[in-house]
């Protein structure tokens, strides 16, 4: 489609006049001229004005297939032809029930509750589990009600979600509209001061939950990488020694797959690379293959149980949302797991991951890079002012955001966390694609690094 210059002008005044963007200081964005996206093809996303950029943040972390995948295209239209959306409040839908068929299948979790963002999803996995245990637990007169979470989790931005997040500057204002949650050390080793970075992370967690007892609700992980805080990378066996000691003491543990879910770690999942099975599963953004908003939190039978009974007992679950397992949503779930077989895609990662690799490894020589980090196609380059003593950069000074701005002018979409720049593309680039966006990731550092 072509803009006329008219048109464009249009659309960029009432974009920094009446759009509020998420996560965007709204002063910055009217002077920057962000690209306004038009059409997008593969991993291209192509803007009002013609030019062209490889989608590097997968859209922010959700397209999986690229954009406009045939054979998500038709199961949408197909499904168009026969319901957009009919209500799953006490009515069945056919799409709803295939995808919880395939999910329960490929989890092992028995039980699929849909919602339509990752951070709803998570809001049903904490609201479950403390009705679970109020259901279970003979009368008590003070109802469990405390979460464990970990520093600089990211659960999404609604109040529940808030709670257990742990990212100060994201978190830390709202901190007086929370529930109650203990923080634990995050397995951080590029800003660890200790000796022993698993052990010490898993002893503290060890202690609250002695110390906690029978106050907690559940514990909440995004398994093996922890995405918004900066793509931090645990270490191997931390994943598995929270599901040992969450086991061992009796507490639930909510895995948050949002963002390592359908393939970004390399697998299909993130737990299954510690042969670790949850509690509660929340997958969201990649579950669409990136078209469209649906989360789903999947549930063990035994928690499922609980809520039976007489209507008059109430109890269920009063809690949903309009659009909960909405058809186009869950049609294009299923044309997206139907790819992952027919393409054989995680078949095909090892081969991307090990270019990604290559083609960053010359940047651990950059004077203003301190670690190249990453799991499966989740990448982070961890900038610092200092290499030496890792003295990170001001948070005025941008660093990350400069290097986005930089990348946009050679063609590549980014986004940064603070002062971490990250690569996160659709799991369908090419070894090609996947070369030419480290490529201008260098070339952007590079730039960088050489301001004054
Ligand atoms: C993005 C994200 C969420 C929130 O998902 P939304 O769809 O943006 O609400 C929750 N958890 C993790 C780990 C995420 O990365």
């Amino acid at each position: 489609m072509i803009f006329s210059e008219q048109q464009r002008r249009r659309l960029r005044e009432i974009d920094t006049r009446t759009v509020w963007h998420p996560f965007t200081q709204m002063q910055a964005y009217r002077e920057e001229k962000a690209p306004i996206i038009a059409s997008g093809k593969g991993v291209m996303l192509t803007d009002i004005d013609g030019r062209t950029y490889l989608d590097g943040v997968s859209s922010l972390w959700c397209n999986v297939h690229g954009h406009r995948h045939p054979k998500i295209d038709e199961a949408i239209r197909r499904q168009l032809d026969q319901v957009a959306h009919s209500t799953l409040l006490g009515l069945g839908s056919v799409p709803s029930i295939d995808l919880a068929e395939r999910l329960a299948e490929r989890t092992g979790l028995s039980h699929i509750f849909y919602a339509d963002s990752g951070a709803a999803a998570v809001e049903i996995a904490l609201k479950i589990l403390y009705q679970y245990h109020r259901l279970t637990s003979a009368k008590v007169s003070k109802p469990r009600r405390k979460y464990l979470a970990f520093h600089n989790a990211y659960h999404g931005d609604t109040i529940g979600a808030v709670s257990v997040g742990g990212i100060e500057i994201f978190h830390e204002q709202f901190r007086p509209l929370l529930f109650e949650t203990r923080f634990l050390p995050s397995p951080y080793p590029f800003r660890w001061e200790g000796e022993d970075c698993l052990g010490e992370c898993l002893a503290a967690l060890e202690r609250a939950l002695e110390e906690e007892g029978d106050e907690l609700v559940a514990v909440i992980l995004e398994p093996l990488v922890q995405g918004a805080a900066g793509m931090i990378v645990h270490p191997e066996g931390f994943l598995a020694g929270v599901r040992d000691l969450t086991r061992r003491y009796g507490i639930p543990l909510i895995c948050d797959e949002v963002a390592t879910g359908f393939g970004r770690t390399g697998t299909l999942f993130a737990i299954e690379q510690e042969d670790v099975s949850p509690d509660v599963l929340v997958l969201g953004k990649g579950i669409t293959g990136g078209y469209l908003p649906l989360s789903a939190a999947l549930f063990t039978t035994e928690i499922y149980e609980a809520f039976l009974g007489e209507y008059a007992e109430f109890r269920h679950f009063l809690h949903g949302h309009t659009y909960t397992g909405n058809a186009l949503a869950c049609a294009a779930a299923l044309a997206s797991l139907d790819i992952f077989e027919e393409e054989k895609v995680l078949e095909k990662l090892p081969g991307k991951i090990a270019r990604v690799r290559e083609e960053l490894a010359p940047l651990e020589d950059n004077p203003i890079v301190g670690e190249v980090r990453g799991r499966g196609l989740m990448m982070g380059i961890e900038l610092v002012r200092e290499k030496r003593t890792r003295e990170p950069f001001p948070p005025e000074y941008r660093a990350g955001h400069r290097v986005t701005l930089e990348a946009r002018k050679r063609g590549l979409i980014i986004r940064p966390l603070g002062n971490v720049v990250v690569l996160m593309p659709p799991l369908s680039s090419t070894e090609e694609e996947l070369a030419r966006m480290c490529g201008i990731i260098r070339e952007s550092i590079e730039v960088v690094a050489n301001e004054p």
